[in-house]
Formats: structure tokens, sequence, C-alpha cells
């Protein structure tokens, strides 16, 4: 869940991510290959590999920088709407089309 840049509200978004790494032991060189190949990630590795830590680091930037509904509106857009009586709102507008189909 994230909060919606719009409405602010809870907007709940999905994240599907593929990472390949390559784990390179800790004082080990690093080929020029690794630096080279965009298709994998070289991690140094001290120790034990952290997967819950890695899997959070990549839900992370996996996330959008800006979470929005697919509709929605900003808090008070109703009567922001209702004062200016010469623009209709266009969510009024869907409704009434909403209706029309019934
Ligand atoms: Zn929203």
């Amino acid at each position: 869940m994230l909060q919606c840049q719009r409405c602010l509200e809870d907007v709940a978004v999905g994240v599907r991510s593929r990472s390949r790494f390559r784990l390179v032991p800790a004082g080990e060189e690093w080929g020029d290959q690794d630096l080279d190949d965009d298709s994998y990630e070289a991690l140094e590795l001290d120790g034990l590999l952290d997967v819950r830590t890695l899997i959070e680091d990549e839900v992370l930037l996996s996330l959008p920088a800006i979470a929005l509904h697919d509709q929605c509106s900003p808090p008070g857009a109703g009567a922001d709407a209702d004062a200016d009586a010469s623009k209709p709102s266009p969510f009024a507008e869907l409704g009434r089309l909403k209706q029309g189909k019934q």
C-alpha cells in the first residue's frame, strides 16, 4: 500500500521484479565483465547472503516514484467543481454517461 498522490488515500501497488545476481566472495577480484554486463548485478558477499534484505531492496527499487489510483479526485475537488458551475466536472460527466448506459 502506498499513498495516492492525488487523493491521498491508500492505493495498492503491485510489484513484479526479476533480477540476476552474481555473488562475489569478499576480497575476490571483480572481473571487468562484472562491470560491463548489465544483465546481472555483481554483489560482494561477506558471510551469509541476507535474502530478505535483498528482496526488500529490490521491491523498494521497483516501486513507482508516484503512486496514483487509475481514477480519483483530489480532496475537495467536488467543492471546486460546484463553485465553477460553467465547467462541468469530468467525473460528473462520466457518472451521467454511466447512468445512461444502464
Ligand atoms: Zn487516488
